[in-house]
Parts: structure tokens; sequence; C-alpha cells
């Protein structure tokens, strides 16, 4: 039986049976697949430090009766991601960002941009010196849009204004968790329970991106408030990262990271 190869990134692991591991990954060629790793347990030569969360891997597999499980046959190492390892506080994000991908997809439907998107979120968390207060809300939101849940953060989802001026100057642009989406300040009756948003927040909302400098303390409790709002809508149970990222402080507002609030004209 032929040998397919496709790079992979490992998003968990697990023990089957007395010997053998089964390793689930977002690879870049087939989306997201499990493979059974035959007496990964006993033989640890064979799939020497592989076989690990946010571990970036060549994956060697075959096909086996049942489509759901591959036999992997071997895995080499591309880039081991190390700076979770000493970092509690990146340990936490990469978690939250294998976790994620892992709920938000279904088996192959995944494609290669998603699989992008993790790498690159753990290649930031390995090279950047600086993380934002806001990297796991807005790696949330890219996830959210990747897979074609994300808001469209630039008209109102009641009368299709365009918020972008109004986010200018602040005219309170808020989200409704029932519609999905946001709703200009005449819709705001419209729309049952509001998240009243801040014009840096719908900002950093329409770019995915939060700025330079100077986010204020108000966008870093307004944009996790939202995404979880959003998240809650396509997750059945909370991630168990979440819990793991508050107490690291690493979902969204870090007092201790001190940015001061830019002023208020
Ligand atoms: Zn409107």
């Amino acid at each position: 039986m032929r040998e397919e190869r496709s790079p992979a990134i490992v998003l968990r692991t697990r023990a089957h049976a007395e010997s053998d591991k089964i390793v689930t990954c977002l690879s870049r060629d087939w989306g997201k697949i499990s493979a059974i790793a035959k007496g990964a347990k006993r033989s640890r030569r064979r799939f020497v430090n592989v076989l690990e969360p946010f571990s970036h891997i060549q994956l060697r597999v075959r096909p086996s009766r049942s489509e759901e499980l591959l036999f992997l046959l071997g895995a080499e190492l591309i880039q081991a991601f190390r700076r979770p390892s000493d970092d509690l506080e990146r340990f936490a994000l990469a978690s939250y960002i294998v976790e994620l991908a892992d709920v938000m997809t279904a088996g192959r439907e995944a494609g290669q941009d998603l699989y992008q998107l993790v790498l690159d979120g753990l290649s930031a968390l390995e090279v950047r010196a600086e993380l934002s207060p806001l990297f796991a809300p807005l790696f949330a939101l890219q996830i959210l849009r990747q897979v074609g849940y994300a808001p469209d953060f630039s008209t109102c989802q009641r009368c299709g204004t365009s918020l972008a001026e109004q986010a200018q100057d602040g005219a309170g642009i808020a989200l409704s968790s029932q519609l999905g989406g946001l709703l200009c300040p005449g819709c705001h009756g419209q729309g049952g329970t509001l998240l009243r948003l801040s014009p840096q927040t719908v900002a950093v909302l329409r770019a995915y991106h939060d700025p330079p400098v100077g986010i204020s303390p108000r966008t870093r409790q307004e944009v996790p408030a939202l995404v979880t709002r959003l998240l809650s809508q396509h997750l059945t149970r909370p991630l168990k990262s979440l819990a793991f990222l508050e107490q690291v402080g690493a979902w969204g507002m870090r007092p201790e990271a001190g940015a001061p609030e830019p002023p208020r004209n």
C-alpha cells in the first residue's frame, strides 16, 4: 500500500491499547486527521519527541480500512516550538491555539489556510519578543473568520449602514449576540442583548489586529468579551485551555502589563 506524506501540526495525542498512541494532527494536505502509531509507547526511539502537542512534523501515513484512522508509518520533526515549554503564558497560548483549531474543525474539511494560520500562531509565540495582550482573542477571531463564522464588522446587521465613519466618532456601535453581528446606534433597540463597543475596539475588530501602541483597558475587556460571545455560539463546552489562559492573565486584560489609557476627547 502506498505511503502518503504531508506536513502537519500535532494537536493532541492519547494512549491506545497497551502500546499504541493515537495522534490527531492538522495536516496541510488532508485537513484534520488521526493516525495510530503502533508500538509508539513501547519503542520510544521510533517517534522520539515528535508526537508532542505543537510539534510541526512531516507525517508519513498509509490509509487503513477505517476512513477515520490512518496508520502512522513515521514522523520527522520539521520544527519543535520550544519556547512554550519554558514560558507558562506562551504554553497557555499554544494550548489554546491547538485546542481551538481542534474543536472548530471537523475532519478533513479543514483547508490549507487553517493549517497556515495555526502554524503562524505557533511561530509567533516562538519568535515574538513581545506578545499583544489580545493575542488569544484575536487569534480566535481569525479562526472564526477562517471557518466562516466571523461577523461582518463593517456594516450594521439590521439596516446595512456602513459603520466605518460611526466608529471614528465613537457613536456607540454594539454587538448583538442574537444577530451575531454589529448594530449601528439607530438599530440598538432591535438587537436583544447588546455588548457596547468603543471605537478602538471596532477598529481592532475590523483590522483583525491590534494597534502597535496604546490599547485601552476598555478594548482589552471588550475584545475578549465579544470573542467569548461569538465562540459560545459554536462551542458545546468551554475550552479547557481558556481557564488556564485566564489564570496566567493572557485572555485580554492583563493589568500588570500597564499600557496607559489614551487620552479621551
Ligand atoms: Zn442600523
